[in-house]
């Protein structure tokens, strides 16, 4: 009897350990690779590598979204940066589309931005096909989604007119300033201020997903599944584990794109619009007349890193 007493008491607590669970889902922009002008190919390599056995072994079911810019030289095709993706795709990872080669929004019209999306899609979408997926999600570069209403609804209306679903961020970060910041120590091999970089980057994530955690609370109630921007370097392709250990630790399992947009705080109407590219938390905090002193805690980057 007391055999399953203790029996049922581990499993409730098992269960109630899963159901506390809080999620995040990992999306990598800018892919292949942003690589500040290094174009060696094993290094290159090495990264990709890194990246994705990051992914791999903490479980991670990430998205990707390409500029195939990245992919061309002098309108040729460049097999290695195809083959990269290939081994994105063949490690079970997902590919989504950032337009062609990263316009920004809120100068281009939408004519011209439209083109952009469809310019992008060529070859990811034949390389998803050989790999039995679906190209169906869209990264907006700098998360401009459109400064007016007029121009995000006729984003949107394309969007969804050609089976794109977008792809929001709630935990936006910087995560790009720490990676430039470290190539520039790298260059100088300063490991003492590399080894810096890395971890005030980590203590500077946790604290955004403090941050965006209290934000979620204060305007939902609870804990919305939560969608990770992070960019393909090699900041991340070092501190990837690091960064999973710290969302591990503070109790995330990590789930995929189309499992966090099942959150029907997706809904959420955004009826605020600007310049900016900012969470999507700020632009529903911003839709339901949140002012001033309710963003008030946003962790900034260290002096060091730059603003
Ligand atoms: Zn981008």
């Amino acid at each position: 009897m007391s055999r399953w007493i203790s029996f049922i008491f581990s499993l409730l607590i098992i269960l109630q350990s899963h159901a506390q669970k809080k999620q995040v889902c990992f999306t990598i922009d800018d892919m292949p690779l942003v690589t500040y002008g290094i174009t060696d190919t094993v290094y290159q390599k090495r990264m990709m590598d890194k990246i994705i056995s990051a992914l791999k072994s903490s479980g991670i079911p990430a998205m990707g979204f390409v500029n195939e810019f990245k992919l061309f030289n002098n309108n040729q095709l460049i097999p290695f940066q195809v083959q990269l993706l290939k081994s994105w795709l063949a490690a079970g990872l997902d590919l989504g589309n950032h337009t062609y080669s990263h316009p920004d929004y809120n100068t281009l019209s939408s004519a011209n931005f439209f083109k952009e999306i469809i310019k992008g899609e060529q070859v990811t979408r034949k390389l998803m096909t050989e790999h039995n997926k679906k190209l169906a999600y869209f990264r907006h570069p700098f998360l401009h989604v459109g400064d007016t209403k007029a121009k995000s609804d006729s984003l949107n209306q394309f969007l969804t007119a050609h089976h794109y679903v977008a792809a929001p961020v709630t935990f936006d970060n910087a995560d790009y300033l720490f990676a430039v910041a470290y190539k520039r120590a790298q260059d100088k091999k300063d490991d003492k201020l590399i080894k810096q970089i890395g971890d005030d980057y980590i203590s500077y994530m946790e604290q955004k997903v403090l941050y965006f955690e209290k934000q979620s609370q204060a305007l939902f109630a609870r804990q919305i599944k939560q969608i990770l921007l992070l960019h393909a370097n090699a900041l991340n392709a070092d501190y990837l584990p690091a960064l999973a250990s710290m969302f591990q630790k503070n109790n995330y399992e990590f789930i995929s794109l189309p499992q966090a947009l099942q959150d029907e705080v997706y809904q959420t109407p955004i009826t605020v619009y600007g310049k900016w590219g900012i969470s999507w938390i700020d632009r529903w905090a911003l839709s339901l007349g949140k002012k001033g002193d309710f963003f008030k805690d946003e962790p900034q980057t260290p002096e060091y890193i730059g603003r």
